[in-house]
C-alpha cells in the first residue's frame, strides 16, 4: 500500500497545479482518499467508542496507519517519506477524522512536530529525526504552549542558555499532544530576553529520553480522550548545538510558520467530524418517526440537515483552498486561519445539531453523536483559538487595505 501511495504522490506532484480553479481531485488523490476511507472503516470507526471510553492510546491503530503510509505524509521522499502536499494530507486527515478525531489528532500531532523540522531543519537533522519516523512507527510532539502562555506564545518562559557546545533548557510546557508517547520533541525556548518575540526564541529538537525531562500525567479531557495530552518539564536538559533548528533567534518564526502547514490539516479534521455528524443525523432522520412520519419530513429537521451540508462543503472548500495555496508555494496564512476558524466552528455546530436531531438518544453514549459534540470543542481551541484566528485574519486584512492592495 505504501508503495502505491508513493507512486501516487510523485505523480500527483507533477500534475497538481497546472491549471486554474478545479474542484475535482486527481485520480491519484481519489486513490489516497479511498485508502484512507477504507482504513478508517476497518480500523478507526469500529474502535472509536472503546478508545473514547477507556482513554487508551490507540497504539495498534497508529502502527497500522504507519504501515499503510497514512502517518508522516509530508516527510520528503529524500528522507524516506511520501513527500505529500498539504492538500494530499488534508484529504487523508478528513477521512481519518471521520472515524475518530481523537485518534486522528494523535496521528496529526506527528505532522505538527515534524513541520518545524521540514521548514527549518538542515540535511543532517532531517535525516536523523524525520528519517527515523519513516523507519519505525514512532510519535513526536510539538512543545510550545506553557501553563502561563498559550495564545500569548511570546509570553513563554522556558529558557535555553548556551554553555559551550550545548544548550541547557529549563521550563515547563503544557497541553502537549503525544507528550507521553513521543520519541523526540520540537521545543520553543527563549534564548535572548533582551529581544522582541521575533528574535528572542530558538527552536530545538530534543530527544525525549534526555535526562532532566519529566513527563506529567495524562490529562483527562472533555473529548478526544484517547489522545495523549501532558505537561512536560525540562530541568537542566542538555541539548547539543547541532539540534538548533535554523539559527538562534529564529524559533518564533519557525514555530508559527508550521501553522501554515498544519492549520489546513486541523481544519480538514474538523470537516471530517462535521461530515460524520451530518451523515449520522441524516441516516437517523430517515428512520426515526414522530407524528406519523419520519423526522426528515419535518421541515425544521430537513433545513437543519441542509445547513449542516452547506457547512461541510464550505469548510472543505476553505481547507482545500488554503492547502492548495500552500502547495503552490504562496503564502496561505490568511486562508489557513479562515479554514481553521470556520471548520472548527462548523464541526461544533454540526455536532450540536446532530445531537438535537437524535433527541434524547443524542444525549446518550450508546449513540455516536454525543462523542462528536465533546470531540468538536477542541477544534476552536488548539493550534490557535477561534479568537486568535480572527486576530490574524483581521490584521492581514487591515494591513492589506491600509497598504492600498
Ligand atoms: C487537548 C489539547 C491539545 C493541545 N496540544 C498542543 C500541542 O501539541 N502543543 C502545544 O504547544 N500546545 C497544545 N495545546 C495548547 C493550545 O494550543 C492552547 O490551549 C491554545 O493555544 C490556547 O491557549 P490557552 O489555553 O493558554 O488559552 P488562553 O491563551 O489563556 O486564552 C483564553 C481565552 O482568551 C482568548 N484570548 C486570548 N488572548 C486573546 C486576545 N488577544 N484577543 C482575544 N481573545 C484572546 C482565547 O481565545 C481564549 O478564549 C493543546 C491544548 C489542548 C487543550
Amino acid at each position: 500500500m505504501l508503495r502505491a501511495i508513493k507512486t501516487t504522490a510523485r505523480f500527483t506532484k507533477n500534475v497538481r497545479y497546472h491549471s486554474g480553479i478545479g474542484f475535482n481531485l486527481t485520480t491519484d488523490q481519489k486513490d489516497l482518499q479511498e485508502v484512507a476511507r477504507k482504513f478508517t472503516q476497518e480500523y478507526i470507526t469500529p474502535n472509536a467508542a472503546h478508545h473514547d471510553r477507556t482513554g487508551e492510546y490507540p497504539v495498534e491503530i497508529l502502527k497500522k496507519a504507519w504501515e499503510a503510509g497514512l502517518l508522516n505524509g509530508h516527510v520528503p521522499e529524500k528522507y524516506g517519506g511520501l513527500g505529500l502536499g498539504v492538500l494530499d494530507c488534508a484529504i487523508i486527515g478528513e477521512e481519518l477524522a471521520y472515524g475518530c478525531t481523537g485518534i486522528q489528532t494523535a496521528a496529526e500531532a506527528n505532522g505538527l512536530a515534524e513541520a518545524p523540522v521540514i521548514l527549518a531543519g538542515n540535511d543532517q537533522q532531517k535525516k536523523k529525526y524525520l528519517g527515523r519516523m519513516t523507519e519505525e512507527p514512532l510519535m513526536c510532539a510539538y512543545c510550545v504552549t506553557e501553563p502561563g502562555a498559550g495564545s500569548d506564545v511570546a509570553g513563554a518562559k522556558t529558557k535555553a542558555v548556551k554553555k559551550g557546545d550545548k544548550y541547557i533548557i529549563n521550563g515547563s510546557k503544557m497541553w502537549i499532544t503525544n507528550g507521553g508517547k513521543a520519541n523526540w520533541y520540537f521545543v520553543l525556548a527563549k534564548t535572548d530576553d533582551t529581544q522582541s518575540a521575533g528574535r528572542a526564541f530558538t527552536g530545538f529538537i530534543v530527544d525525549a529520553n534526555s535526562p532532566g525531562i519529566t513527563v506529567g500525567k495524562k490529562e483527562i479531557n472533555m473529548g478526544q480522550r484517547c489522545s495523549d495530552t501532558r505537561g512536560i518539564t525540562f530541568e537542566n536538559v542538555e541539548v547539543p548545538v547541532e539540534n538548533v533548528l535554523g539559527k538562534e533567534g529564529q524559533g518564533f518564526k519557525i514555530a508559527m510558520g508550521a501553522f501554515d502547514i498544519t492549520r489546513p490539516l486541523v481544519a480538514s479534521a474538523a470537516t471530517g467530524l462535521a461530515r460524520r455528524a451530518l451523515e449520522e443525523a441524516t441516516k437517523y432522520s430517515l428512520e426515526r418517526k414522530t407524528m406519523g412520519k419520519v423526522i426528515s419530513e419535518h421541515q425544521a429537521i430537513a433545513f437543519m440537515l441542509a445547513d449542516m451540508a452547506i457547512g461541510v462543503e464550505a469548510a472543505r472548500l476553505l481547507v482545500w483552498k488554503s492547502a492548495a495555496i500552500r502547495d503552490s508555494g504562496e503564502s496561505n496564512t490568511y486562508y489557513a486561519s479562515m479554514a481553521k476558524a470556520f471548520a472548527g466552528e462548523i464541526a461544533n455546530k454540526n455536532a450540536a445539531d446532530a445531537v438535537q436531531i437524535f433527541g434524547g438518544n443524542g444525549f446518550n453514549s450508546e449513540y455516536p453523536v454525543e462523542k462528536l459534540m465533546r470531540d468538536a470543542k477542541i477544534f476552536m481551541i488548539y493550534e490557535g483559538t477561534s479568537q486568535i484566528q480572527r486576530m490574524i485574519i483581521s490584521r492581514l486584512l487591515l494591513d492589506k487595505t491600509k497598504a492600498g492592495l
